[in-house]
């Protein structure tokens, strides 16, 4: 479990390049920022859209909204959907995890869609990409295959036979803290 953000493990947490040098809520300089697109409530009950870099505290603390977040939203709600919780249990559930994805960066790579594994009532830990063809094989066979939900792997998936992806960080590896149960989700950059 990640110091900074609960669901990205301290090892896969990557800062910004100094592209960006203040955040754009708090506009605070010279502290880490993270990818951040989206929406920034302010307390006036205006919404600031133009959100890109944030630095921890405010993601952390703040009311923002990642872009296009529905999308994920939906995913949560679809696993939660099938666990065997009461309607109250449910939408708290929902309203909890929905939090947890609004206070945690994105992940830099993801540009078709936010997604991340859902295991065990709660969202997993981002832990990074395979930094190598050992890795990328060890990992892919021994990770069960995510796309917004638990799916067979297609066949090119497996990387042995199919040869390598372009980027390696087309790969992306989560684990539940719960039962330490491994995913993985491809998608192309
Ligand atoms: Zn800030
Ligand atoms: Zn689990």
């Amino acid at each position: 479990m990640g110091q900074i953000f609960e669901l990205i493990a301290d090892s896969a947490l990557t800062p910004l390049d100094d592209y960006y040098t203040e955040c754009h809520v708090c506009d605070s300089t010279g502290i880490g920022l993270y990818a951040y697109q989206g929406r920034h409530y302010l307390a006036d009950g205006t919404v600031d859209d133009d959100i890109y870099a944030v630095c921890a505290s405010c993601i952390l603390t703040e009311k923002l909204a990642h872009s296009c977040d529905f999308e994920y939203i939906k995913t949560i709600d679809q696993y939660i959907s099938r666990q065997e919780l009461s309607d109250s249990q449910k939408s708290a559930l929902s309203i909890a995890l929905i939090a947890k994805y609004q206070h945690t960066p994105g992940i830099p790579l993801f540009m078709q869609y936010e997604d991340r594994p859902l295991c065990c009532n709660d969202i997993t830990e981002f832990t990074g990409h395979p930094t190598d063809r050992e890795m990328l094989y060890h990992k892919t066979e021994n990770s069960i295959y995510w796309e917004k939900m638990i799916r067979a792997k297609p066949a090119i998936y497996n990387f042995r036979n199919s040869g390598s992806p372009e980027n390696f960080r087309d790969v992306a590896l989560f684990k539940c803290r719960h039962c330490k149960e491994q995913y993985f989700t491809f998608q192309f950059t």
